[in-house]
């Protein structure tokens, strides 16, 4: 994505107008006013628009689609999840720190052992595109430690480019590492994300939903079991969409209130690529020049790093849990376990069966 640029944009037209005009714009940013629509009373919408901060295209989709078995997941207290891994899976080094990092802090909290995978080599995110490749590979250690994962892998694949791969070989190498990690629960971009712009989202979505069903089998790649690896039966996942434009069904809405630091913190440490990183910084130096601050930026670049995140880049995220009474929430498709189909039918079989 082309997110530095968007940044570039802002910071331009922040400087040509002088800062009264691009804090005029803040401040209009969330007005009370709802979406108009010119659907007739005989339709029942299917997909929702809902208020948006306007302070960035990059954190909430443009619409909402709503399974009527939405849940919404809470804290958990007594680590749940002890002894179950999670895999956070991303084409881009800022994906799951915009998207998901809340909900993958929540669940490490929980009890879970998590790993971050990515798949490109974020070469086209940095002043050229030697920089965005070491510049990203540095970041995702650090957003990983963010989120309290504990170790981030990284595929390489060229940016924007992973089309130009064999799906076949990023199913294998997931496959590979699934069974490795043992992993149960995986986090990636929703495979069916509709009007997604960016094609490595795609690649990775439907990469990580052939290796979750194939990790578990016996026939695939039998050669892994002779070196000693064991299938990995993958039971939950949380697929999120893109935004702008990209949304998917939604049938889980996380709340990640508890959570909301430790995903601004993700995202700072995002400086080659996304929205986040230097930031705040970056717009009190440019203050400080026109003989202006922002009493929320403080009065050094970390504190203004995080507070600009928290205040600009998670109001999305603010106004998304209000939907649902949270304080900050993010929403996904999730895929949960299976029921036990045949221990059913043993159980059935047990209760029903006769003498001969
Ligand atoms: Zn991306």
């Amino acid at each position: 994505m082309q997110r530095r640029r968007f940044l570039s944009r802002s910071a331009a037209a922040g400087v040509a107008a002088g800062f009264g005009a691009t804090l005029k714009a803040a401040s209009d940013a969330q007005s009370p006013s709802g979406p108009s629509s010119d659907l007739p009373s005989k339709f029942t919408p299917a997909a929702h628009s809902i208020p948006h901060s306007n302070y960035s295209p990059f954190t909430t989709p443009d619409y909402y689609t709503f399974a009527d078995d939405l849940i919404i997941e809470r804290n958990a207290s007594n680590k749940p999840h002890q002894g179950k891994i999670l895999a956070a899976i991303q084409a881009h080094s800022d994906d799951i720190p915009l998207f998901a990092a809340g909900t993958v802090a929540k669940l490490i909290d929980e009890g879970y052992t998590g790993y971050l995978i990515r798949l490109s080599n974020d070469e086209a995110a940095g002043s050229t595109l030697g920089h965005g490749v070491v510049q990203n590979d540095a970041d995702i250690q650090e957003a990983a430690k963010a989120m309290g994962l504990k170790k981030a892998y990284s595929f390489y694949y060229r940016n924007h480019r992973m089309d130009d791969n064999a799906a076949i070989e990023i199913r294998a190498r997931l496959i590979f590492l699934f069974r490795m990690l043992q992993v149960n629960t995986v986090f990636a971009m929703d495979p069916y994300d509709h009007y997604d712009e960016n094609p490595d989202h795609i690649v990775a979505g439907k990469a990580v939903e052939g290796a979750c069903w194939m990790a578990g089998g016996a026939k695939d790649y039998p050669e892994h079991y002779k070196a000693g690896l064991k299938p990995a039966h993958i039971r939950e996942k949380y697929y999120h969409a893109r935004s702008p434009q990209g949304h998917n069904l939604v049938n889980r809405v996380v709340d990640i209130s508890s959570y909301i630091d430790q995903k601004v913190r993700t995202n700072m440490a995002n400086r080659g690529k996304g929205p986040a990183g230097t930031a705040g910084a970056r717009l009190r130096q440019q203050l400080a020049r026109q003989g202006r601050k922002l009493p929320l930026l403080g009065n050094d670049d970390e504190t203004a790093n995080f507070a600009y995140v928290k205040h600009f880049l998670m109001d999305d995220f603010r106004i998304l849990g209000r939907q649902f009474g949270l304080e900050c929430a993010e929403a996904f498709r999730y895929i949960g376990p299976e029921p036990d189909y045949l221990g059913n039918i043993v159980k059935y079989a047990e209760e029903h069966s006769v003498p001969l």
